[in-house]
């Protein structure tokens, strides 16, 4: 099953892998804030990745990993 984990310190919260995720699974979350000062994004549902990798090609700051 792949697996979907984010560097989240080089997140800059511009959300395109949250556009870009065919199955809508990936989010902003509020509860984090990481040291550039943006919320950081998760997946929320692992299980329904399909591994297509669109989030991590999409990310310009390489922060996505797609493990398959
Ligand atoms: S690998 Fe594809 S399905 Fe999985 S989170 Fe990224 S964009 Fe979504
Ligand atoms: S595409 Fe990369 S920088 Fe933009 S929100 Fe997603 S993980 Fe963060």
């Amino acid at each position: 099953m792949p697996k979907v984990s984010f560097r989240e310190d080089r997140c800059k919260g511009c959300k395109l892998c949250i556009e870009f995720c065919p199955k809508h699974i990936i989010k902003v979350d509020k509860s984090k804030i990481n040291k550039k000062g943006f919320y950081a994004v998760c997946i929320t549902n692992q299980d329904e990745c399909t591994g297509c990798s669109f989030c991590a090609i999409m990310c310009p700051d390489v922060a996505i990993e797609v493990e398959k």
